[in-house]
């Protein structure tokens, strides 16, 4: 018999070794396609069937020749995932005062408010997180208790601790200078020692919005990112750059880090690089959007706002190009930013995205398939398909003609746990 979701109840969807759930839906987006009238098995464990077919008796119950639901006008697609965010950083404060107090809590502090933040981002949806960086080690502490613990309360989450830079250049606040640790050989090491899951370089400053430009020289030149690309290598570790203006995109091109993060002024000619090495792109829109968002009580006049407003509309404009020759488009909001909550601004992020003129399934991709195939998370998923663990949402929103769609409360279901899914934005903490 078929039902409509928000009738419900999300325990209905629990899921237990010995008895396995079985769905129909009327869409099943499965990380790279969107598949019509579809049917998902699934354990705790793991997905035992995914697609159009309907599923082998090995995959279902002894005796059972009909779905536990059939919801035709739902929705399922894996959950999502973050690839760029520091959970260290409340970035819904948007008061530059009590912001500021942030960077003088404790390590300890910082990590309960941390904790507090995973249960409501997974509820939103977003089952995996790829934290880039802090010095505090709250990264690191969060990804040693998901693995010690494997909950099903928040998302899975890896860190590369503490993000490398140049003293007395960008990043100190989420990073350990090379000089720190004498050498760039020993800061990789000792990144790796710390229990780092991948390598975060500080290869340039960030945007000057006064001079509506990289206006600082790279920190990192090619020869040292090239050094640590293949340091990281040897260590079984990939590396993210965290990088914006044409010539330091040059430098991370030419030392193949795995992914380039924010990436503004980046060329067209860069991009088909980009596309040739397979080196992702994690374009990260929201905290530019929220200086132009905000401009008048940031204190931007009206040229520093015609500068906001050129940078984002070239950053649109590459990326569309970039979805159009084939680069790989990762989704990460920067969250923990300046304006940038965790949770409610990643959706803001895909909206940003999809406005850039990607397709709602385009977008969707980049926050699941994408991310899964190329930044070698320490599980499978951002799939939905046999074998991958069954980490996925349910939703009655049309979220494949728009991922604006994505606000709307979905069932969030992790290892077969599901979760009423929904948080209130107007709740401080995120
Ligand atoms: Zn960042």
């Amino acid at each position: 018999m078929s039902a409509i979701l928000s009738e419900i109840d999300p325990a209905s969807l629990q899921a237990k070794s010995l008895r396995p759930v079985w769905l129909r839906v009327g869409w099943l987006f499965d990380g790279e396609q969107v598949v019509r009238d579809a049917h998902l098995v699934y354990d705790d464990l793991a997905i035992r069937h995914a697609g159009a077919a309907s599923p082998p008796a090995t995959a279902i119950r002894s005796g059972q020749d009909e779905p536990d639901l059939h919801l035709p006008g739902s929705t399922i697609l894996p959950g999502l995932i973050e690839s760029h965010a520091h959970l260290f950083l409340e970035g819904g404060e948007k008061r530059p005062d009590v912001r500021a107090r942030q960077f003088t809590r404790t390590d300890s502090e910082l990590l309960a408010d941390a904790e507090r933040r995973l249960p409501r981002i997974l509820r939103l949806g977003v089952t995996a997180i790829r934290d880039a960086g802090d010095r505090n080690g709250v990264g690191l502490a969060l990804q040693r208790r998901y693995r010690m613990h494997s909950p099903t309360t928040v998302p899975y989450l890896d860190s590369p601790g503490a993000a490398i830079h140049h003293r007395g250049r960008y990043g100190a606040f989420m990073g350990r200078a090379v000089e720190d640790d004498g050498s760039l050989d020993r800061a990789i090491a000792a990144r790796v020692g710390d229990g780092a899951h991948r390598i975060k370089l500080l290869a340039t400053g960030i945007i000057n919005f006064e001079k509506g430009a990289v206006t600082a020289k790279p920190q990192m030149p090619a020869e040292e990112l090239l050094r640590a690309v293949s340091l990281a290598r040897a260590h079984g570790r990939q590396t993210f750059a965290h990088c914006s203006g044409a010539d330091g995109v040059d430098n991370c091109l030419a030392a193949g880090v795995d992914s380039i993060e924010h990436g503004f002024f980046v060329n067209e000619e860069q991009l088909a690089r980009m596309r040739d090495r397979d080196i992702a792109w994690v374009p990260t829109f929201a905290p530019v959007q929220f200086q132009l968002d905000h401009a008048a009580a940031l204190g931007w006049d009206t040229r520093v706002q015609e500068q906001l407003r050129r940078i984002l509309d070239a950053h649109a404009r590459s990326l569309a190009h970039a979805a159009r020759i084939g680069v790989r488009i990762v989704a990460g909001s920067d969250a923990g930013s300046q304006g940038v909550p965790h949770g409610h601004g990643f959706l803001r992020e895909l909206e940003l995205m999809e406005s850039a003129g990607l397709s709602a399934v385009q977008v969707l991709h980049a926050a699941t398939g994408a991310p899964a195939a190329r930044l070698q998370f320490a599980e499978d998923f951002g799939v939905l398909r046999r074998a991958a663990k069954a980490r996925f949402l349910i939703t009655p929103a049309s979220v494949l003609q728009s991922v604006s769609h994505l606000r709307v409360a979905a069932i969030v279901v992790f290892d077969g746990t599901a979760h009423a899914g929904g948080d209130n934005p107007a709740e401080p903490g995120l």
